[in-house]
């Protein structure tokens, strides 16, 4: 990975960042508790409340996709950042501009997945 690419990277990773951070005070401000005595419907209710898991869930995975992605910004000047942490091979600049946090290549992902 050469100096021109490290930079297409952190590129990615503050749009990225940005994009998470606005998203992820959306779902904060849609995940506050639903006051029981609202005057919606008990259907209404039962789907908002449906709806608030849905984006707790959304939330939760924000906040992590956010941790990891810093992560990424601390550790782009490395010598390791782009190379898979379980085989020791250059991760690939096309999976690392698609998903900047990435630790493993295509390859071991997928088998830690399994
Ligand atoms: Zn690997």
């Amino acid at each position: 990975m050469n100096q021109k690419e490290k930079n297409e990277i952190r590129n990615k990773i503050e749009a990225d960042l940005a994009t998470l951070e606005k998203q992820i005070e959306t779902l904060e401000a849609k995940t506050k508790p639903i006051s029981p005595d609202c005057s919606l419907g008990r259907l209404t209710r039962l789907e908002a409340m449906g709806e608030q898991h849905v984006n707790h869930k959304v939330l939760d995975e924000s906040k992590l996709r956010l941790t990891r992605l810093q992560n990424a910004l601390l550790r782009i000047d490395k010598p390791m950042f782009g190379i898979c942490i379980e085989c020791e091979e250059e991760i690939g600049i096309g999976r690392m501009l698609a998903r900047p946090e990435s630790v493993r290549c295509v390859g071991c992902a997928n088998q830690a997945n399994r």
